[in-house]
């Protein structure tokens, strides 16, 4: 491991002149690029086997549309810079056993703190996605300035072990739109943000290269890359929860948009007279079919006086319902729960429509908090995506529930810090 660290370490030094070591790596992470060892093929064939392995050289041939001695001929430098490995698998009767490669796992630990509504949680972590360390905290009576804190706190709690000193990045996901190339944070309702600069922060603090991205873009990346979902090439992840986004996968890309914001989904209109919305609009798809509109609906009926099991399980403080209550109630048939869960189902199936009609992709994969409500939402969903999708995009379009998780997020920021530390 201290070999190949020492290796990655000592390429960015031989690539920048400067004698200041920190500021070596930091723009080292521009150089170690696959110039120096041949160009975007090589970078084609490591990703491949990163994401893919242990996998043959006929398979990457396959899969990356290079020949066979190509592919042999890189792996062969690719085994010599020791980024990847040959991985034997058992014994294979009747023949030689097959050959694979790996991605080598000490190439990158990195330290990547995923920020959800609640909680921060901070994990140690390498290239092949193997957890190292891992520390969860708490964040829902902490002020902005409290969280930016606490994220530097755990940042540098983990930079100090002694695998964390060998990280070469960090990676951070935020809830809210986010401008991923400046590491800003434009605007994060579950900690208050607004305009903050995490790149700039964090690589002033900890001189390590910072990588920043939406918890839906890269729950869609994860998913993509590391799923079963990874031979489709054009899908859109619609995450529900607290809020509403998108990842929007085309061509097997992440489709970013020319400002960085592309996968809004959230913020489109399914009602002009609907609802106030966070970003100030009313009638966005996220007023309307959030984990936030099913509370609020469901609080809103208790207070006029519908009763419901959701309102005893909370002893009348409908400040205290959450989404699970309302899902818990609905699972032993509470009338209101069923009703409100349709309602979110008829708008949500809206929001879907539109995305087939507008992208007529070969997945819509729904994720977020709003799958443990699936049994009562995915019958209407589906009913009003058929209605109102254009039959010529809706007849080639899977609808599927992703069972991930949040799993799925932090295997897509790993896969983005990777390819900024180790390609382009
Ligand atoms: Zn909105």
């Amino acid at each position: 491991m201290e070999r190949i660290y020492n290796k990655i370490h000592r390429i960015f030094v031989v690539k920048n002149d400067e004698s200041e070591e920190c500021r070596c790596v930091m723009e080292g992470v521009n150089t170690i690029n696959f110039k120096a060892m041949g160009g975007v093929n090589e970078s084609l064939v490591f990703n491949t086997i990163r994401r893919r392995g242990p996998i043959s050289r006929v398979d990457i041939a396959k899969l990356s549309g290079l020949t066979a001695p190509t592919v042999t001929n890189i792996s062969g430098k690719l085994i010599e810079f020791g980024l990847i490995h040959e991985y034997m698998v058992g014994e294979y009767s009747g023949g030689r056993r097959p050959v694979l490669l790996k991605a080598n796992s000490e190439i990158a630990n990195m330290i990547i703190v995923d920020i959800r509504s609640k909680e921060m949680i901070g994990y140690l972590i390498n290239g092949a996605l193997e957890i190292k360390e891992q520390t969860c905290h708490d964040i829902r009576h902490l002020d902005k300035d409290e969280i930016l804190l606490l994220l530097e706190n755990i940042i540098a709690k983990c930079h100090s072990s002694e695998n964390g000193q060998l990280a070469l990045a960090i990676g951070i996901i935020v809830r809210g739109p986010v401008l991923s190339r400046e590491g800003l944070s434009l605007f994060s309702p579950s900690t208050g943000w607004r305009n903050v600069p995490l790149k700039y922060i964090l690589e002033e603090r900890f001189q390590l290269p910072v990588f920043v991205e939406n918890d839906m873009r890269a729950m869609a990346l994860g998913a993509y890359h590391y799923g079963p979902y990874r031979d489709i090439k054009n899908a859109v992840f619609l995450g529900v929860g607290g809020g509403i986004g998108s990842g929007i996968i085309l061509n097997g890309e992440l489709y970013r948009g020319l400002g960085d914001s592309a996968g809004e989904i959230g913020h489109t209109v399914v009602d002009a007279q609907g609802p106030l919305c966070s970003c100030g609009n009313h009638g966005c798809l996220e007023a309307m079919a959030s984990e936030s509109a099913l509370v609020n609906l469901v609080v809103k009926s208790i207070l006029e006086g519908e009763s419901s099991l959701v309102a005893e399980v909370v002893k009348g403080d409908t400040n205290a319902i959450r989404p699970e209550h309302i899902y818990s109630a609905a699972e032993v048939g509470d009338p209101l729960a069923l009703k409100i869960l349709d309602h979110i189902a008829h708008y949500l199936g809206m929001g879907a429509a539109n995305i087939i009609n507008i992208f007529n992709p070969q997945l819509v994969l729904i994720g977020g908090g709003i799958v443990k409500g699936r049994n009562f939402i995915e019958e209407t969903m589906v009913k009003v995506i058929k209605e109102r999708a254009l039959g010529s995009s809706y007849s080639s379009t899977r609808i599927e529930f992703s069972i991930e998780g949040r799993t799925a997020a932090l295997k897509g920021i790993v896969d983005l810090v990777m390819e900024g530390i180790f390609l382009r």
